[in-house]
């Protein structure tokens, strides 16, 4: 069998990640997050959605912002190398399980988590244009914890600047097997369980389970486990969960908590040095026709020392440097830095490995483009399928759930 089907044999970990439909995405996007997107659809089950919700959470005065963004945000991914056939891609309004766990959660859930979330100030700083006083702006984390647990993942791609919300999201799924994770029945079916390891085995783990109980000795734990792992043969999936949830004393695990996956991307700086951001009106969107791109940058201010072509500059001063860092290889740097400190090259002279860089990156995403703009059709079928394909998962999980709380009735 080729590797590649055997690989697709093997379960992979997923992975759920989403963005906001708020505008065209920028090349800050592209090597802040889709690139990364692009290279995990090798390793895990990846889960993309449009986080349309979220993106009304700030732009809720602005529903033709969001309307028009939504299909030309999934054609920049398509563009960037996303493959349907191997991501779930979707969006999150077509899935109401999504609000109903959101809902579910916010019952429990104390409002001091919400409040100290550290975005959650920061952006009412930042974004003082707009009204965020609201009930959705302080909720949206836990919305995003709603968006992570309901696919299960087991990672959630963040910058630094997320890792909060992630952390939000182990605490409110560790909140919640906690409070339901032991069900009505769920003593005796840990003890049918356990009667199942045999004789010894059950009160080696008994020993164990109340070891750890009374004195949290991480030992007690590990030797447990163990023991339970060893025995799984004897076990159901669902039984090698219920022990070891009653080992720990927490019952079993509805929610599984995920992990952040961190990864190092660099901010890429905007034309005028400042974090690339499209509402700093300093971006350049991946899609930007070749014309706009190469007057973007022709435009963009250099050392603001550098005042005549025979002026040497500092580089370090300069924001066409930042981009030369994230574009430009040691010999063309190298160029560049002798160049502007002896006066030896002019600034126009220096933006055009740039130029030419941007352009060439751009190239292949445009021609990927084309084929979806031109047929808008497939676009949507994609995201039907995708939109399918995360239905079933989160109708599963919210089954699980309404059994967990007892609201099966
Ligand atoms: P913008 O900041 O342009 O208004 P946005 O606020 O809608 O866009 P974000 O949520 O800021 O979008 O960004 C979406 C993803 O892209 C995040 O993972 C973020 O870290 C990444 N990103 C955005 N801008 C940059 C950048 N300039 N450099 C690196 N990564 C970026
Ligand atoms: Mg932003």
């Amino acid at each position: 069998m080729p590797a590649r089907e055997l690989s697709a044999l093997r379960p992979r970990p997923r992975v759920l990640s989403g963005m906001r439909p708020t505008g065209a995405l920028h090349l800050g996007h592209y090597h802040g997050a889709l690139k990364n997107w692009v290279r995990l659809q090798d390793e895990y089950d990846c889960f993309y959605f449009v986080a349309d919700w979220h993106a009304l959470t700030t732009h809720y005065q602005d529903r033709e912002v969001i309307e028009r963004n939504v299909y030309d945000m999934v054609i920049d991914w398509l563009a960037a190398g996303l493959d349907p056939e191997r991501s779930t891609i979707f969006i999150q309004s077509r899935l109401p399980e999504h609000a109903e766990l959101f809902t579910l959660l916010a019952m429990g859930t104390p409002l001091g988590w919400l409040e100290r979330v550290p975005t959650y100030k920061d952006q009412i700083e930042k974004l003082k244009d707009r009204d965020l006083a609201t009930y959705g702006f302080l909720g949206y984390p836990l919305l995003q914890a709603a968006d992570i647990l309901i696919y299960k993942a087991a990672f959630v791609p963040v910058g630094e600047d997320q890792s909060s919300h992630v952390e939000l999201t182990r605490e409110v799924a560790r909140r919640f097997n906690h409070l339901y994770g032991r069900g009505a029945d769920f003593d005796a079916r840990a003890a049918a369980a356990q009667a199942k390891l045999g004789k010894d085995d059950s009160r080696y783990f008994e020993r164990q389970r109340k070891a750890f109980g009374e004195t949290g000795a991480a030992e007690a734990l590990a030797k447990g486990e163990a023991m339970v792992h060893k025995a799984a043969a004897l076990l159901s999936p669902e039984e090698t969960e219920l022990l070891l949830g009653h080992l720990r004393g927490a019952g079993r695990t509805v929610l599984p908590e995920p992990l952040a996956l961190h990864t190092d991307v660099a901010k890429l700086p905007g034309l005028d040095g400042a974090k690339m951001s499209k509402s700093y009106g300093n971006s350049i969107a991946m899609r930007d026709e070749p014309a706009v791109v190469t007057q973007k940058l022709k435009r963009m201010p250099t050392d603001p020392q550098r005042v005549r072509r025979t002026d040497p500059g500092d580089p370090t001063r300069c924001p066409v440097w930042q981009f030369h860092q994230v574009y430009s290889d040691a010999a063309t740097q190298d160029w560049v830095v002798q160049g502007c400190t002896s006066a030896g090259i002019g600034c126009l002279d220096c933006k055009q490995p740039v130029i030419d860089a941007i352009l060439a990156e751009q190239a292949p995403w445009r021609e990927r483009a084309e084929t979806f703009l031109a047929n808008p059709k497939q676009v949507q079928w994609i995201v039907e399928m995708g939109t399918e394909r995360a239905r079933t998962v989160a109708r599963q999980t919210m089954k699980d759930v309404r059994e967990a709380m007892g609201l099966n009735y």
